[in-house]
């Protein structure tokens, strides 16, 4: 073949590069606007029965040079761009997405704002468990300037012998100690049918890890005005713990926080591995506060502060950590829970790293 018939036949080849270029994002763009109008009759994306019907159709076009194998495997990867194009196309359309809205969420609790820039550190024990024991934390939570404490009332235990939590009796104990040093509250609840009673004894619902994909308790979540903590489930990716945020704020409740505790891999050292990661992709991919739970996710004493300065650094808008007057005796999780002197340690620690801010006396 002479040079000059060589060259020729490249530019063939760039020039119908660029048609195909041209006529595959002619077809992206027909496929964007097939998922919107799939997304407004809400029929999911891929059909796999019109993906089968258009590869047969091309299969018995087909007069070679490719064989029909290789056509099929040609098209379907230009299918399955365009599928890849509509779900980004979805995901631009979420309520919690930082595309739907660029200004960050702001949960209100009294004077402490989440969200806004000032990171918050929310403690207090892993269960209630009785009046002088969420007093004792109460009171050491309010001389070190904390304002939100956390308390389970509702204990979703792995074993049904294991201690249950003592239920609205809890939420009363919150509340009156609650009143008495000026603190907001944080409460799990496990049933859709007690979300509007908790409203009236606690200023946050959480939803734990366990039930982060508890449809109906996230509708009834959705359902009313106080704000929500939702926690990661214990083995759900990113995109399944945006989309559980999504069912609440899809119902009208916009006060929607999130929360890494850990999620299960095969490392044995901490309970939990604790994704750092996740910390700033929610924060890029959504406009929602981003917290992390220290306690839950690594299991131990030991490591609570730097982890909790790594996520602070990472951008977490506050850190929750376990407190108990006396964890040895403590009704769950007595192993990984702070005392009243570690916490006040752990919390100078992540102060003095500039991270937090000093508590101010004033
Ligand atoms: C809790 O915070 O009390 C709790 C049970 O945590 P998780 O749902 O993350 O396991
Ligand atoms: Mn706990």
């Amino acid at each position: 073949m002479s040079q000059g018939r060589l060259e020729q036949l490249r530019s063939e080849l760039d020039s119908v590069n660029l048609q195909l270029l041209e006529l595959l994002s002619e077809r992206a763009r027909l496929a964007q606007e097939i998922g919107q109008e799939k997304q407004k009759q809400g029929v999911p994306n891929f059909d796999p029965v019109r993906e089968k019907k258009m590869l047969d159709a091309l299969v018995e076009h087909n007069h070679g040079p490719f064989d029909n194998e290789t056509v099929r495997h040609l098209f379907k990867q230009i299918f399955q761009a365009s599928l890849k194009l509509q779900q980004v196309d979805h995901k631009k359309h979420l309520l919690v997405s930082r595309k739907k809205k660029k200004e960050d969420t702001l949960i209100q609790l009294g004077d402490t704002v989440i969200g806004g820039g000032t990171p918050v550190m929310i403690a207090g024990p892993c269960s209630v468990e009785s009046y002088e024991q969420v007093r004792q934390v109460a009171k050491a939570l309010k001389e070190a300037g904390i304002t939100v404490m956390r308390g389970g009332a509702f204990k979703p235990r792995t074993s049904p012998y294991d201690f249950q939590g003592l239920g609205v009796e809890g939420l009363k104990i919150l509340k009156e100690v609650a009143s008495e040093f000026g603190l907001k509250t944080i409460s799990e609840i496990v049933d859709p049918a007690h979300i509007e009673l908790a409203c009236d004894y606690i200023d946050v619902i959480q939803i734990g890890a366990r039930n982060m994909q508890n449809f109906e308790l996230l509708k009834a979540a959705g359902d009313v005005k106080t704000p929500v903590l939702l926690k990661r489930g214990l083995a759900a990716t990113i995109d399944e713990f945006v989309h559980a945020a999504e069912y609440i704020v899809s119902r009208g409740n916009t006060q929607v926080m999130l929360i890494e505790r850990g999620i299960r891999t095969y490392e044995k050292a901490t309970r939990n591995t604790l994704d750092i990661s996740a910390v700033p992709i929610l924060k890029q991919e959504t406009h929602l506060p981003v917290l992390v739970d220290v306690t839950h996710s690594t299991g131990r004493k030991d490591i609570l502060a730097p982890c909790a300065r790594a996520a602070l650094a990472a951008g977490a808008d506050g850190v929750m950590v376990e407190v108990h007057p006396d964890p040895a005796t403590a009704l769950s999780d007595a192993a990984q829970q702070l005392n009243i002197p570690e916490f006040q340690d752990f919390l100078d620690n992540v102060r003095k790293s500039g991270l937090l801010p000093a508590h101010s006396l004033v």
